[in-house]
């Protein structure tokens, strides 16, 4: 199998920007929270594994996933909440480990927002993380998706502190200038990665 590196970082940091440049050099990305979507698409066994678990109220009319109601009830039952993951759980990591073996890349990247957090750096060999100041996290991340400030603290506040990241990850770039000082940063690791992933 492909060299695997884990790409992580708290919201806002750049991680999307870092893994859309390694894309354009060719580096196959699978991204966990697609992945998180699409193990709960209409059809697939997670989606019904939840359906039987919760009650039809987690359907809306079109069949598709409720996904606020049930981010309201896990929110307010942490019961639930584990219920749910352990359903999730399970089919993320099975079908991220799928699409990290299909890849064909020289190395292969797993970016996920709660790498750490949720022990899929496992699945990898070797990690980086996007860090940027919290000041910065929430700039960027209410320029692009118009949330307020209050949602994206709350967003950070239940994300695993920095510092912790820091001392997990294997290699560390701080994405604190322009998009092109981030890509500089980028460009030797990349061909670290190729030089590992040929070794
Ligand atoms: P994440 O995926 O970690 O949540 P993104 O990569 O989506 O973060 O970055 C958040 C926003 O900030 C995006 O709109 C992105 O284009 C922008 N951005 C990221 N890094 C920089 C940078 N160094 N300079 C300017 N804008 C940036």
């Amino acid at each position: 199998m492909a060299f695997i590196l884990g790409l992580t970082g708290g919201i806002g940091s750049g991680k999307s920007a870092a893994s859309h440049w390694f894309e354009q050099q060719g580096i196959h990305v699978v991204d966990a929270d697609v992945v998180a979507r699409e193990i709960v698409a209409v059809g697939q066994p997670a989606l019904q594994q939840i359906q039987a678990q919760f009650g039809d109220w987690v359907l809306l009319d079109n069949g598709e996933l409720n996904r606020r109601a049930l981010r309201e009830h896990i929110f307010q039952d942490p019961a639930a909440r584990t219920q749910l993951e352990n359903i999730t759980h399970p089919a993320i990591r099975q079908s991220i480990r799928q699409q990290l073996r299909d890849a064909t890349s020289p190395y292969v990247i797993l970016v996920s927002p709660l790498l750490f957090e949720t022990n899929q750096h496992e699945l990898t060999q070797h990690t980086l993380l996007i860090d940027a100041s919290i000041d910065l996290q929430i700039l960027r991340a209410s320029q692009r998706d118009h949330q307020n400030i209050e949602q994206i603290q709350a967003i950070i506040q239940a994300q695993m502190p920095r510092e912790q990241k820091q001392a997990l990850a294997n290699d560390i770039v701080i994405n604190d200038g322009h998009l092109e000082h981030l890509y500089a940063q980028l460009r030797p690791l990349h061909l670290k990665y190729l030089a590992r992933s040929e070794a």
